[in-house]
């Protein structure tokens, strides 16, 4: 079988796919206030187009798919885009990243598909006022529900924290200590520029190393031996059930075991997170493309995936990081 390699020897097996740019939240450091500008729905990828440049992956080696966008539940029928890319034989696992305030009525329906193993829920913070400050708009008491939920389902949970500098750094301990008695992974994370333009001053630039310290001063932690690709450093911390985990999405030091591609709501692809898009697969296909045109066309983009986030963000041709994660597809 042919399979996706890079120049790097790096073989790509997962690929993060933003079902819509659209989201219910307003989280501060991922839009403005008054949200981005959303495209046109014919410029989103159907789900039948987004099932198709699937199954050509899987059949170039990719095992994993992760779901995300902007709001993945916003989209209409994104429940029923999960029963269909479930037929995908090829697949190993269906993950979802979610914001969690749409999805408590779908948890029964999504138990029952077997390849949706991982959950990512975002939750900053585990004060209500403080988590509605952060997201502009009330809805902690429906996400913490979901949360509850989702701890007593079969998937595998883990929660997204935005480490924000002033805002929530005081609750890091309080999220290890939340995962005294729980089985789920609470993931920290290094905020970065993709705010759509939110412009926003940190005090303190929370790294990897300084979140670890946070922990530390109150933790004994151990480091957990994680998949070679894993986007995040894990630590198990004594007498704890759940583990804790970094993603240094901004300081980037685990871009060489990166097997990840991207595809954005409008069909951009993606070699890396912080490069500008390197192919417009929706007018590709939208102009007749075959499958065997888009295998040779995904064989050779990832020939020019970057080492690393660095070299992609300075090759950017369209102006520094500023677009919003809704966009990319966090
Ligand atoms: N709406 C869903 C959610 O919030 O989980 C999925 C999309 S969101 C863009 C995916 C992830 O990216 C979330 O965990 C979010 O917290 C994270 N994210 C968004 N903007 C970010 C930023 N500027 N820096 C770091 N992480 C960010
Ligand atoms: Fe929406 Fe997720 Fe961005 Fe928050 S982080 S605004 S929930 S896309």
């Amino acid at each position: 079988m042919r399979t996706l390699t890079d120049n790097f020897g790096r073989q790509i097996e997962y690929v993060r796919l933003a079902v819509t740019d659209r989201c219910n939240l307003r989280c501060q450091y991922c839009m403005p206030a008054q949200g981005i500008d959303i495209v046109p729905k014919e410029e989103l990828l159907t789900f039948k187009e987004m099932y198709r440049l699937i199954r050509v992956l899987t059949e170039l080696g990719v095992k994993k798919v992760r779901l995300t966008g902007g709001e993945p539940f916003v989209r209409k029928d994104f429940v029923g885009f999960l029963e269909m890319l479930s037929y995908n034989d090829l697949l190993d696992a269906i993950n979802i990243t979610t914001n969690g305030a749409l999805i408590s009525k779908h948890i029964s329906t999504i138990e029952k598909l077997e390849k949706v193993k991982n959950i990512n829920l975002s939750i900053d913070s585990l004060r209500a006022d403080r988590f509605n400050e952060i997201t502009r708009r009330a809805v902690f008491d429906e996400v913490f529900s979901t949360l509850e939920a989702l701890e007593k389902s079969r998937l595998n949970l883990k929660l997204n924290v935005v480490v924000q500098s002033g805002i929530n750094t005081d609750e890091i301990r309080d999220f290890v200590r939340f995962t005294k008695d729980k089985n789920i992974g609470v993931r920290f994370i290094e905020e970065m520029p993709f705010n759509g333009k939110g412009l926003r001053e940190t005090q303190e630039n929370w790294t990897f190393k300084k979140i670890l310290n946070e922990i530390k001063t109150e933790f004994k932690v151990q480091e957990i031996q994680s998949e070679k690709s894993s986007t995040s450093r894990n630590y198990s911390i004594q007498n704890h059930l759940g583990t804790v985990g970094i993603i240094p999405a901004f300081t980037r030091s685990i871009c060489n075991d990166c097997n990840r591609i991207r595809i954005t709501s409008t069909g951009t692809f993606k070699n890396c997170l912080f490069d500008d898009g390197v192919f417009n697969l929706r007018d590709f296909i939208r102009n007749g493309a075959s499958n065997e045109d888009l295998k040779a066309l995904f064989l050779s983009l990832v020939k020019e995936k970057p080492e690393n986030g660095f070299i992609a963000e300075a090759n950017r041709t369209k102006g520094g990081v500023s677009e919003s994660m809704s966009t990319i597809g966090g």
